[in-house]
């Protein structure tokens, strides 16, 4: 989720929180079914006040998940909440079947901690007892037995094994230990895909956040099974294996408008850009669209180029390399050998380079 669309809520353990302006919605819709149902005002802000405390439980599951995740070795970004829940989003996450086990199990866990802290302040220190509540909305008296519950629901729901859901997770990783991580992939993103189907047909008619779900998981096994397909495929080559060394060049001097004209006749994500006939820098094709927007024509490739791009090593893996490209945003990158630019490797000849691998692998 882009940021521009969230509102930051802060910092824990280094991970950025934020949520997504969609989440207002939901709060909306929950006003709004409280008003038509002729709720007074204090009853709509307990409404309103459970679902943000049940949404407190989401971040500290999600944090769950990332603090076992950075445990084992992955990098966590950020986590987003949205209306149906939330996400972490991981730029590097542990593969090895323990560990992706560990990690999966740690964000439900915590909603199970938390369920059992709440069962111990009921028992102990509340000063009803359970027998004595109603539950026909949520009161000051219920609510912790209310979130108790929602804790065991979000728990048992996550448990459902549909990838990429958390019991999907586990299951592929519980596969992964008896065959490849791409087979055990794709058996947990049909399975996963199954369900998706159900939730939507069963959101019609019970509750359309189902039809949500379904969506999301339908796309993202379908994404994580093609990011995989993608390691697999790629794992044996490195950036020497596509490395550019024709390319389109322009001096550091030459302006945008120049640059512009020369775009429409290459095939090329941007060009190289050279200072006295050595290599000074990258101009991509959206550095260029942007450089003109905002500066003209007349401005000097200099003055808009990326000089502080970061290179790519020949022997560095490609997959490696296509991780960092979609992450930055970067689909043009030097390659450097012995401090030595010798071209450049572009993200439309690995896409081609994939096809072509793929195509032959028969996967
Ligand atoms: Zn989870």
């Amino acid at each position: 989720m882009k940021s521009r669309y969230s509102l930051n809520l802060g910092r824990p353990f280094g991970i950025k929180v934020s949520v997504h302006w969609t989440f207002s919605l939901l709060i909306a819709w929950i006003v709004l079914i409280s008003v038509s149902q002729g709720l007074g005002i204090t009853q709509i802000l307990m409404h309103v006040l459970f679902v943000l405390a049940l949404f407190v439980c989401v971040v500290l599951h999600e944090l769950g998940h990332s603090l076992a995740a950075i445990r084992l070795g992955g990098e966590v970004d950020s986590i987003t909440l949205l209306p149906i829940g939330g996400m972490a989003h991981m730029s590097k996450m542990p593969e090895k079947p323990r560990d992706e086990f560990l990690v999966s199990a740690a964000g439900p866990l915590v909603n199970v901690a938390i369920a059992i802290i709440l069962w111990i302040y009921l028992v102990y220190l509340h000063p009803k007892g359970v027998g004595e509540m109603e539950f026909e909305a949520v009161t000051a008296a219920n609510f912790p037995l209310m979130l108790l519950a929602a804790n065991l629901f979000i728990v048992a729901f996550n448990l459902i094994p549909a990838f990429p859901m958390d019991g999907g997770r586990l299951f592929r990783s519980a596969l992964s230990i008896k065959m490849s991580r791409l087979k055990a992939t794709r058996i947990a993103k049909d399975i996963g895909q199954v369900f998706a189907i159900f939730f939507i047909i069963a959101g019609l008619f019970i509750n359309p956040f189902l039809i949500i779900i379904g969506f999301f998981i339908l796309l993202g096994a379908k994404g994580e099974y093609e990011m995989i397909k993608y390691q697999d495929v790629l794992k044996n080559y490195t950036v020497k294996d596509i490395v550019k060394t024709e390319f389109a060049e322009l001096d550091e001097d030459d302006t945008l408008g120049k640059a512009a004209e020369k775009l429409v006749q290459i095939s090329d994500n941007g060009f190289v850009i050279r200072s006295e006939g050595d290599y000074a820098g990258i101009l991509t094709k959206n550095d260029l669209i942007n450089g003109l927007n905002a500066h003209g024509r007349e401005t000097k490739i200099k003055d808009v180029m990326r000089k502080e791009i970061e290179a790519v090593h020949t022997d560095t893996p490609l997959f490696e390399v296509f991780q960092d490209m979609q992450k930055n945003r970067n689909h043009l990158l030097p390659v450097i050998v012995d401090d030595e630019f010798m071209g450049v490797l572009d993200i439309e000849n690995l896409n081609e380079f994939f096809l072509i691998r793929k195509a032959t692998q028969k996967i």
